[in-house]
């Protein structure tokens, strides 16, 4: 059997495998038992056909794959995968292209070049903005990040990259409680500090207190500062008002990074670009493609408005890189990483799927889908919306009889994954236990809100 026989029964498994979203359990069937007693074999010395390893693994791993892909999935912020990016996906494999630089794959490094132009275009950041395609946004935020405190420190003469930080001017952080727990992991790992975070407060909405910031801001006005907002605060969607941040944090010299994992992509739809009014100031802009655009999984953006301050935090030249015509994009100069997966094959590919409104589309069906599962579960006897969605976030509760919300909210959410059509997640928001529900994946169909209006009605039925 030659090895491409493999690559035949991976194109199997995967049609079997996408062929059974609309029908299979959303949630794992397997326990952690079960799938170390199929999967921890005896690791031979001879090793087997490639074909066989590959039937052999989709066996087994089968009751382990969370249905996450499925149009019922409404858990954390996952996304499903478009036909041309995962077909993408599997060539990118094939080509096997190091994304390291123009010289060892110049196709890759045009690929992303067209593929940063377009995501720039479509969520309406300046096209000066320099890019780059990375893991995720907790990667993304570490190199927009590494860029904010390269130039804050150089405007203070401080020499970061050469100088450490031991001795530096001490940047301080001003974001809210609300912020993700990726963007406190990115600042740890940067050295700047946990504790060199100041939380401004909220409003009653969740958006960040403007009064309170610019208050903030005056208390210390000489300290370099890096100011973090959320487009899209992934219990209730809620986007800050960056229209009146941006201006007055750039009164301080302060840099602002903006957390858009998902919500950055609401710029894409003509009903909701509103959200992001004013975004376009910020310093640097993280996001995934792997949550709302659809693509597979690993798939992260940064952009930086100052490309000198992105490229000098990360630039590095080693005597065997070979040098690229002038104006080539040098991937390495925008990526934490050396060599890596050519990632950009798959934004380019999933981009010109959908075109333009395909992806205003997928933003305005899922917020729509969204709006419907709140509202239909509010309307069940013994449920309620918490909060009205803004936008493909949404959150309700569950009521019992004896007052023990919380414990009546977890019991529902598990009943619901344990019948299989549906699965949610479980939060905390402002004291109360809470359902997420979260619509991300282009795959969600009016039936698929039907199908899971249906088992929580169930769920609460018991
Ligand atoms: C998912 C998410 C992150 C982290 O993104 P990864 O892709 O998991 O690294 C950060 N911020 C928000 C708001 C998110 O939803």
């Amino acid at each position: 059997m030659s090895d491409y026989a493999a690559l035949d029964k991976a194109v199997i498994h995967a049609q079997a495998f996408l062929d059974s979203l609309d029908e299979r359990p959303v949630a794992v069937t397997a326990t952690l038992q079960e799938l170390r007693q199929s999967l921890d074999k005896q690791l031979s010395d001879s090793g087997m056909p490639p074909a066989e390893v590959i039937d052999e693994l989709a066996r087994d791993v089968e009751a382990g794959l969370l249905g996450s892909t499925t149009g019922r999935f409404f858990g954390w912020v996952i996304g499903g995968n478009l036909p041309a990016a995962l077909a993408a996906d599997w060539l990118t494999s094939a080509w096997d292209q190091n994304g390291a630089t123009y010289a060892v794959s110049p196709a890759s490094s045009v690929v992303e070049e067209v593929a940063g132009r377009w995501l720039k275009e479509i969520l309406r950041l300046p096209q000066q903005a320099s890019f780059a395609f990375v893991t995720g946004c907790q990667m993304a935020h570490v190199t927009a990040l590494a860029a904010a405190r390269h130039q804050l420190l150089a405007n203070r003469a401080w020499n970061v990259t050469r100088q450490g930080l031991a001795g530096a001017p001490t940047i301080r952080i001003l974001t809210s409680e609300l912020r993700h727990e990726s963007l406190s992991r990115a600042i740890g790992l940067l050295g700047l500090g946990l504790d060199n975070i100041d939380y401004v407060p909220v409003e009653q909405d969740g958006r960040m207190s403007v009064e309170a910031l610019a208050a903030a801001l005056k208390a210390d006005s000489e300290q370099p500062t890096i100011v973090c907002l959320q487009a899209g605060d992934i219990n209730t969607g809620q986007f800050d008002d960056f229209e009146a941040i941006c201006p007055l944090a750039h009164q301080y010299n302060a840099w602002v990074h903006l957390d858009g994992a998902f919500g950055l992509w609401a710029a894409a739809s003509d009903n909701y670009r509103h959200l992001m009014r004013g975004a376009e100031l910020a310093d640097s802009w993280a996001t995934d493609a792997h949550k709302w655009l659809n693509v597979p999984f690993d798939s992260g953006i940064v952009f930086v408005a100052k490309p000198e301050a992105h490229q000098a935090s990360l630039t590095t030249s080693a005597g065997y890189l070979v040098a690229a015509p002038e104006s080539a994009r040098e991937q390495m100069d925008w990526n934490p990483e050396w060599s890596r997966r050519s990632r950009g094959f798959v934004l380019y590919a999933a981009l010109r799927e959908l075109g333009r409104n395909g992806v205003a589309n997928i933003v305005d069906q899922c917020c729509a889908a969204t709006q419907r599962l709140v509202a239909g579960i509010d309307a069940m006897d013994g449920a309620e919306k918490l909060a009205e969605p803004i936008i493909n976030q949404g959150l309700v509760r569950f009521l019992a009889s004896d007052g023990n919300h919380d414990a009546r909210t977890d019991q529902v959410i598990e009943r619901i994954r344990d019948a299989g059509t549906a699965w949610f997640g479980g939060t905390d928001w402002r004291g109360k236990r809470a359902m997420r529900i979260s619509v991300c994946n282009y795959r969600t169909t009016d039936r698929d809100v039907e199908r899971a209006l249906a088992a929580v009605s169930s769920a609460l039925a018991v």
